[in-house]
């Protein structure tokens, strides 16, 4: 009867006391853990134990959580129902015959479930909220730069973070306020060289967003002459029964003192496309390490390189993972680079530009998590394009490295339904107070 929601199970220790004292967590299996698997969800880390731990994870010890096992995943996290996982789908808790979500379906479907008290995941495209909505419970893909990468297997790079999984706001944003802040060790959480903040303070600490962000404490509902713009073109693809659960949390909203307006992102129409080729481009060029003698399983040595690499690459990755680094290679190779990178780029920055017009007129912008019901298991494997369709809502966050929650809405046919909370660059707190109102 086992959901199949991690893929390794072994307790890390955290040190003492700490804000999580009391917690278990499980991690998703791209994040590294010293001496602990680290599989990705691929046959080809079937024996990958990495000599170092994530930052995350580093920070999740020193606040005294434990780490109870390594979640299952979509392959690399490619997927949205974890059926791509070389381990076994994962069940959904709330209905077992339906996908818990992906890519970070093991991570959601052991906090639905009570197996963990939280969790952490990672976000290329929606992997955090679009489990989080599956499974009915609370997910936080942060603003790009807000948490360290360091020692998250890379898929996507320029899209992903590390975000956190709870069965309520005030937990997800907690375990946001240990894992966000600045790193050495990541480039891109750094505000004291370069763009903003340049100049303005000695360290990165005294400029980082996180410093003086109090996120568990912003769970506090109030949404009392918060402006909330409802994202009309992501309405009309939906399930209607989805845009029905959609907008009677909005009304809740509005009784509570929120002010809504429509907004329209005409760039939203573009952003699968995009987000699919900027996607798999950057994961044909993550993923060359693994050949079987930098990472990955060996595939065996008889005189010629290309041989050994392609027998390691054919046994090693699954299906999704080859038809990717395929199409990735395509798009960035010679004479096909302007047509579909540099296309899907200018569609990158339109998408920005759309997000900064929305937040003029509204402080959050709400959208359904999720176009659908969770599939049934099996339902949609086939079908690349269908689930690819099912991220509509989701990645023009990611190409935008914007900050949004996922948070429960209630249940159709016995299934949850997710609404999305977006915010400005930053703007975490605003989105976990919107969202803490949703749960009243
Ligand atoms: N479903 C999306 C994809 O397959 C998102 C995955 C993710 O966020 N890791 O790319």
């Amino acid at each position: 009867m086992s959901l199949n929601a991690f893929i390794t199970e072994e307790t890390i220790e955290g040190d003492g006391d700490g804000p999580l004292a009391d917690m278990t967590v499980a991690v998703k299996d791209n994040i590294s853990t010293e001496g602990v698997r680290t599989t990705c969800g691929s046959a080809m880390l079937e024996t990958y134990v990495p000599p170092y731990d994530a930052t995350v994870v580093e920070r999740l010890k020193g606040a005294g959580a434990t780490i109870i096992g390594k979640a299952n995943m979509d392959e690399f996290g490619m997927g949205g129902t974890t059926e791509t996982s070389a381990y076994g789908a994962t069940k959904n808790p709330v209905d077992e015959g339906h996908v818990p979500g992906g890519s970070s379906g093991g991570s959601a479907a052991a906090v639905a479930a009570g197996e963990a008290d939280l969790a952490l995941g990672s976000d290329t495209g929606g992997s955090v909220r679009n489990p989080a909505a599956f499974c009915g419970v609370v997910g936080i893909k942060p603003t790009y730069g807000l948490v360290s990468r360091y020692g998250l297997v890379a898929y996507a790079n320029s899209l992903e973070q590390i975000g956190p999984i709870a069965r309520n706001v005030e937990d997800a944003a907690a375990l946001l306020d240990v894992i966000s802040g600045p790193d050495p060790r990541d480039s891109t959480t750094r505000f004291d060289v370069g763009g903003e903040g340049s100049g303005a303070a000695a360290t990165a600490d005294d400029t980082h967003p996180a410093t003086d962000s109090e996120y568990a404490a912003a769970a506090d509902g109030d949404v009392d002459s918060t402006t909330i713009g409802v994202v009309t073109d992501l309405l009309d693809g939906a399930d209607d029964r989805v845009v029905e659960r959609f907008e009677a949390a909005i009304d809740d909203l509005r009784a509570q003192g929120a002010e809504t307006v429509d907004v329209s992102l005409e760039s939203v129409e573009h952003a699968v496309q995009a987000y699919y080729v900027i996607a798999m481009s950057e994961a044909s060029s993550n993923l060359a390490r693994f050949d079987g003698v930098r990472y990955g399983k060996s595939g065996g040595y008889e005189g010629n390189w290309n041989d050994a690499f392609a027998s390691a690459r054919e046994e090693g990755f699954g299906e999704e993972v080859k038809r990717r680094i395929l199409l990735g290679t395509f798009a960035l190779s010679a004479g096909y680079h302007d047509k579909y990178y540099k296309k899907a780029q200018d569609a990158r920055a339109w998408v920005k530009h759309d997000f900064d017009d929305a937040f003029e007129r509204a402080d959050v912008l709400a959208t359904p998590t999720m176009p659908v019901l969770p599939p049934a298991l099996g339902e949609s494997l086939d079908d690349p394009l269908q689930l690819y369709l099912m991220d509509a809502n989701t990645v023009p966050v990611n190409l935008a490295n914007l900050p949004a929650i996922s948070v429960p809405a209630g249940e159709a046919d016995g299934l949850p339904v997710g609404l999305q909370l977006i915010g400005p660059k930053f703007g975490e707190e605003a989105i976990i107070r919107a969202a803490s109102a949703v749960e009243n």
